[in-house]
């Protein structure tokens, strides 16, 4: 059979398992209300947890890079892609964490695949929590070291894997998201600390959700909690509300990942245009105290009005809402029944989530305001009879 021939019918087993994706098109900018495929709509599909998307200063940093940067960085960082631009979005990434040194990456999946496979080794040992992000994942595999993965946020079942399997690998590393990006809930960020600590294993956590959400300043989970990581992660493509990424850490680690990140390494470098932005972006998500305190209110009464009218909603404070439906189908109309009602909010199925666990995922940010909220609950309470 010739590829094209696979590929219809790999397509067909997918359309058949009703698993098939047909993304709709936005014909405006990002925001809490964009048009799609002609209609005026209420997102709640967003990671723009700060409203950052167009921001007037985000916007004059892109124009006034354009004309000192031009567009293209040309090469890679390691070849002639290393531009004034490049270092200082990292000395404002790293003093915006909190640490010696940042590296600037093209995505946050670049940035996991890189960071993950260029410190890990084929002679190492990694453990995972099962619910880790997809590029967490593929870092882990690509690193060609051990793998053992530990039940979802669970420190016991961690502690058993690393007592008999910490011997496995020269190096050990705890690799977690610090929030899920599926479920929103937090991982046990102490817990990982201790256990690294007492089997002499790096923490490397994933902090896409949490930066600009959570902590003093935006830092993330574990600057809330007072807990330090060898590695975190950030991305640029949610609160910071452009595209990139960055991991942060000592000077020796960030310098070796510039030797080792095959996705820093072997990759052209993030147009200029993205690290000013970047720059700016820092800026904004540092000084956002209000819009994190608004988006906690907002996140707050959401959950509890959609608990309320009987939704299963876990307990939880990030601004990822999974209300929890099971059957695919059954998912899909309350989707398509919100949507209706003027609010878009995602079915979130297989693969991205284990069959029978699939949901709607609503993820309000600090653009939405009494009016959206009301819309958004009043849509929840007419799609119910979609279930
Ligand atoms: C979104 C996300 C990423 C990927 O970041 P991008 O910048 O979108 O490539 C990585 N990890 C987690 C947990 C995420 O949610």
């Amino acid at each position: 059979m010739s590829l094209h021939d696979q590929a219809l019918a790999a397509l067909e087993a997918i359309d058949a398992a009703g698993l098939r994706r047909t993304p709709r098109t936005i014909t405006t900018a990002q925001g809490p209300y964009f048009e799609i495929d002609g209609r005026r709509i209420l997102s709640f599909c967003s990671n723009d947890y700060l409203g950052f998307a167009a921001h007037p200063r985000l916007l004059d940093a892109a124009r006034a890079s354009l004309e000192v940067d031009g567009i293209g960085a040309a090469a890679s960082r390691l070849v002639s892609g290393t531009m004034t631009a490049h270092r200082e979005a990292e000395a404002r990434l790293a003093t915006f964490m909190g640490t010696a040194d940042a590296v600037l990456f093209s995505t946050g999946y670049a940035a996991n695949v890189g960071t993950v496979s260029g410190l890990a080794q084929k002679e190492d040992v990694l453990f995972c929590d099962a619910l880790n992000h997809a590029s967490l994942i593929d870092g882990c595999r690509l690193s060609r070291a051990k793998v053992h993965v530990y039940e979802h946020a669970d420190p016991q079942h961690l502690h058993s894997l690393l007592k008999s399997r910490r011997s496995e690998g020269k190096r050990a590393f705890i690799v977690s998201d610090s929030v899920f990006s599926m479920d929103g809930d937090e991982a046990p960020v102490a817990d990982l600390r201790r256990l690294a600590d007492a089997y002499d294993a790096a923490l490397v956590l994933d902090e896409a959700h949490a930066i600009g959400v959570l902590g003093p300043r935006g830092r993330g989970l574990a600057e809330e909690l007072g807990v330090a990581a060898d590695v975190k992660i950030g991305t640029l493509g949610k609160s910071f509300g452009a595209a990139g990424a960055f991991a942060a850490g000592s000077a020796p680690i960030m310098d070796l990942l510039r030797h080792r990140a095959r996705s820093y390494v072997f990759s052209t470098a993030p147009m200029p245009v993205l690290a000013r932005v970047a720059t700016a972006a820092a800026d904004l998500v540092e000084g956002a105290d209000a819009a994190r305190a608004q988006l906690a209110s907002v996140v707050a009464r959401l959950r509890r009005a959609l608990q309320v009218q009987g939704y299963v909603v876990p307990e939880g404070r990030t601004p990822i809402i999974p209300v929890l439906v099971g059957d695919e189908a059954r998912t899909m109309a309350l989707s398509a029944a919100l949507f209706e009602a003027g609010v878009l909010a995602q079915g979130i199925r297989p693969p991205t989530v284990p069959r029978g666990t699939s949901r709607i995922r609503i993820v309000p940010t600090a653009a939405h305001g009494p009016a959206e909220l009301e819309l958004a609950i009043a849509a929840f309470a007419s799609a119910r009879g979609a279930l």
